[in-house]
């Protein structure tokens, strides 16, 4: 006997009384099987419900074979019995579902009409949902309107009827989408004259109760176009956590919720601005420093390319360390090892073309404990504490030898 779908008429959390028909382990979990059902299976882009049988959580709720599997944990199996047993439905969560569902029907349904593309795929996930149409290139400034025609109709809260209508009558109605075949009735969802599309979901009773719907984004997908929503409840949290930040950030920068954009994007540029300033400073005492230390050794202009010149710098980041060695390198001809302690990092180099300095450093380097790569003439490396780099600075010898 099939069970019987009594999910269109309950949508509350009362609990209900029906009969488990059948207990069956199913892989590693467990299906119920009812006389009578007020859990929605997963079908037609809408997720299964939620809930629970004698306070058993439902894992998943799935239609096959025209049975209804519920199922469940094989631990918690145990405690349920053949016989009378109590549902009760996630009422808050199939609420949830059937806004996004019924906004869903309300915007392909203005997406038809107005942009001329059919829906041909929905996702409803927990955060966001989304939807396939078959046209590409919409964009946002498209989807505005479209936008607007929807909420005209939640504003309107138009009554939502479902019309049971036999397969050779189904032609009465201007459909958005084709039929399913071979069913003895048809389930067409009409949205106050709006829309009418076939459907096997849950939908509210009303326009209305959708409460808003906004469009969040339209992406190219395999030459249509995706377009992101919410609705229901999920834009009012949207817009609260919205708020929340903007106020943060007006705060921040001292500047109003309704001007933000402008006063990040004037921070950006003031940032940009400084990194600039910063660069070149940088590059100032980078040379300084590099003739300092070349007139310090006396290696100002030196050819001798067998000659390691090695030096550490305490407090200086490892960008500036190689922004110094680069800058000596184009007045000293020696193999250049400088590192910095702070990030326990080095680079090795040297202007020569026919010196080959890998072979030398990357062994010492992980006879330190070092980890790191480069080419013959390039060569770098980070260690994970400072006294392995400054074992590995006192192993390097003063000249590389043939
Ligand atoms: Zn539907």
């Amino acid at each position: 006997m099939q069970t019987v779908k009594a999910f269109y008429d309950h949508t509350t959390d009362e609990p209900v009384t029906a009969e488990i028909r059948e207990i069956r382990p199913v892989q590693d979990k467990t299906a119920v099987i009812l006389d009578r059902t007020i859990f929605y299976p997963e079908g037609g882009g809408q997720p299964a419900d939620r809930g629970s049988i004698n306070g058993i959580p439902l894992l998943d709720v799935q239609e096959q074979d025209d049975e209804i599997l519920h199922f469940i944990s094989s631990d918690g199996a145990k405690s349920l019995n053949l016989g009378k047993a109590e549902l009760i439905l996630d009422a808050k969560r199939r609420r949830d579902l059937s806004s996004q569902h019924t906004a869903q029907h309300i915007l392909s349904g203005m997406i038809f009409r107005m942009l001329g593309a059919p829906t041909v795929s929905m996702h409803m996930g927990d955060e966001i949902c989304t939807i396939d149409v078959n046209k590409a290139g919409i964009t946002m400034n498209d989807l505005y309107p479209v936008e607007d025609a929807v909420q005209n109709i939640i504003e309107e809260d138009c009554p939502i009827v479902t019309h049971l209508c036999p397969p050779e009558d189904i032609h009465r109605f201007n459909l958005r989408r084709l039929p399913p075949q071979g069913e003895e009735v048809i389930r067409v969802v009409e949205i106050g004259g709006y829309d009418f599309t076939p459907c096997c979901g849950t939908h509210l009773c009303s326009s209305g109760k959708a409460a808003m719907l906004r469009v969040l984004g339209a992406e190219r997908y395999k030459g249509m176009t995706r377009i992101t929503f919410i609705a229901g409840r999920r834009v009012f949290e949207e817009s609260r956590i919205l708020r929340r930040q903007a106020e943060g950030i007006s705060q921040t920068l001292n500047a109003p919720v309704r001007e933000l954009y402008p006063a990040v994007q004037a921070l950006v540029q003031k940032t940009e601005q400084l990194e600039r300033g910063l660069n070149l400073k940088n590059t100032e005492l980078a040379q300084f420093r590099a003739a300092r230390l070349l007139s310090d050794a006396g290696l100002e202009n030196s050819t001798d390319n067998t000659k390691i010149y090695k030096k550490m710098f305490a407090d200086i980041s490892q960008n500036d360390v190689l922004l110094t060695a680069k800058i000596a390198q184009k007045t000293c001809g020696c193999i250049l090892v400088f590192a910095s302690v702070q990030d326990k990092k080095f680079c090795a180099l040297t202007p020569d073309k026919e010196t080959d300095i890998r072979p030398l450093l990357k062994k010492l380097m992980e006879d330190a404990g070092g980890q790191g790569g480069g080419g013959p003439q390039f060569f770098q490396g980070s260690f994970s504490d400072k006294a392995a780099l400054e074992n590995f600075i006192n192993s390097v010898p003063e000249r590389l030898e043939d």
